[in-house]
């Protein structure tokens, strides 16, 4: 047994019916066997969604891809402010040392040049370019530095 979500392209009405296969629900939508609970029309076709009984509620509930894409954004941002070390534009000067053993690794972000970006891939240390979407607002620079 196969169950389809079928909708009436006559009055738009949406409901499920169950079929021995697919095989017979073709031959029965064939002889215009399958018809619409509603207006009886043999306008019937399966439905893209399934189940398609409660639709306004399978709609309200289905993520809305924009806003998850926003959330998982908000949270890359989040989590790049929280554990990476911002170092402005010496990124790559931090990067490399760290590359050479010169320091501790850390998790750090930053801004750099078109040449530096070659350069450092070229010295193969590992870095990659954060997606607009994921950078979070560049932090004060604090008092202590100057
Ligand atoms: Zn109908």
């Amino acid at each position: 047994m196969i169950r389809y979500a079928l909708s009436c392209k006559a009055c738009e009405a949406e409901f499920e019916a169950w079929f021995a296969s697919s095989g017979a629900y073709e031959s029965q939508k064939e002889k215009r066997q399958v018809r619409c609970l509603d207006c009886g029309s043999s306008r019937v076709e399966k439905a893209i969604m399934a189940p398609a009984v409660k639709t306004t509620k399978a709609k309200d509930a289905a993520p809305d891809p924009e806003k998850l894409m926003e959330e998982f954004a908000a949270k890359a941002r989040d989590h790049v402010a929280e554990n990476f070390d911002y170092v402005g534009e010496s990124f790559a000067e931090e990067a490399r040392s760290m590359f050479y053993g010169e320091q501790d690794h850390r998790p750090i972000w930053g801004e750099t040049t078109a040449e530096e970006r070659e350069a450092l891939s070229e010295e193969g240390v590992p870095a990659a370019p954060l997606p607009p979407a994921f950078t979070p607002p560049v932090p004060k620079p604090k008092g202590r530095l100057n």
